[in-house]
């Protein structure tokens, strides 16, 4: 059986991130989802410390069956790289397979090393029934392993973690963008207040 991995900053997860994740599970044949906060971020600031955002994920994901969270990347000296995730999961948890969203995928090309992501790993972009398939063809046409890049059927949540750190800030309720333990956690321990 194969393992999905779901990268992300993780600052903070929200219900899209959790929706994924069982998406995949009902999807695609994994047994199970490993969920790998981001240690250092390559190519953009994130605020938060990589333990809290650690803390955030295994709270928003504790009563999701066969969902585990990693410290790898935690773990790992230097900016989080998928390339070197992949060799990692490669070797210790077998035929991994990455979670991406149609948006991120649209850059795949300039990700560090993507051809030899394809030979670590295969790739599931969650696709909008419907309207993503031409923006994930036209990476595809590109890769010398495009039957590494599988389609995972899923509508994304309206959330975004810019807007739940934007709602915070200004004071505003995060009820139901976040799985209730994110919730508390970020008023305990005052994130994203201004
Ligand atoms: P930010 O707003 O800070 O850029 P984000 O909400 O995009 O953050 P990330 O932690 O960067 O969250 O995302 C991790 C993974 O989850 C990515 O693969 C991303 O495509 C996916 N993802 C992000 N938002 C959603 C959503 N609303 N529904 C489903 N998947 C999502």
């Amino acid at each position: 059986m194969s393992v999905a991995l779901l990268g992300g900053t993780f600052d903070p997860p929200h219900v899209g991130h959790v929706a994924l994740a069982r998406a995949a599970l009902a999807e695609l044949p994994i047994d199970r989802v490993v969920v790998v906060p981001l240690g250092e971020a390559p190519h953009k600031a994130v605020e938060t410390d990589a333990e809290t955002r650690l803390r955030l994920a295994e709270a928003a994901f504790a009563d999701e069956p066969r969902v585990e969270v990693s410290r790898h990347e935690l773990e790992r000296p230097g900016p989080s790289y998928t390339v070197d995730t992949a060799r990692w999961a490669a070797g210790e948890l077998g035929d991994p397979i990455f979670l991406v969203g149609a948006d991120e995928f649209a850059d795949f090309l300039t990700w560090r090393e993507p051809e030899t992501i394809l030979e670590l790993a295969r790739v599931a972009v969650a696709v909008r029934p419907g309207s993503d398939a031409a923006r994930l063809d036209r990476v595809r046409t590109r890769l010398a392993r495009p039957d590494r890049v599988v389609e995972l059927p899923f509508t994304p949540l309206d959330v975004s973690s810019t807007e739940i750190r934007e709602r915070v800030a200004n004071g505003e309720p995060i009820d139901g963008l976040v799985p209730p333990a994110v919730a508390r956690l970020v008023a305990e321990l005052r994130l994203y207040r201004p």
